[in-house]
């Protein structure tokens, strides 16, 4: 059987909601399966139509704090630090008008990549 088959499969039967709790100490219900939040009571996630039982409600933190992401991608040999012309992950914008080479994460005076 095709795994994404079996998925859809599995899906069909209950899986338990969980009431997560934010670190604010907010409460709400997700779908075990994809994490969405879902509405009790309902029977089945409108996200990834994953079947719902409300029988045995689990509980889980969700997560605290932030973490790191790191990427690795390749640049060219004459690429040097905050060069946001070069660099594959700038986008264009316009700025007054004018085409600037903008950073999605807002480094571009401060670029943090590490070249190797
Ligand atoms: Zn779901």
């Amino acid at each position: 059987m095709q795994d994404d088959l079996r998925a859809e499969l599995i899906k069909q039967f209950p899986a338990e909601a969980v009431e997560m709790t934010e670190s604010t100490g907010k409460k709400y219900y997700a779908c075990p399966t994809c994490k969405r939040a879902i509405t009790l009571g309902e029977t089945r996630c409108s996200g990834c139509s994953q079947a719902l039982s409300w029988d045995h409600i689990r509980h889980e933190e969700a997560a605290k704090g932030t973490k790191t992401a790191t990427l690795s991608f390749e640049v060219g040999g004459d690429f040097i630090k905050g060069d946001c012309r070069k660099c594959p992950l700038s986008y264009i914008a316009k700025e007054n008008s004018e085409n600037v080479y903008e950073c999605p994460l807002k480094m571009r005076a401060n670029c943090k990549l590490e070249i190797s």
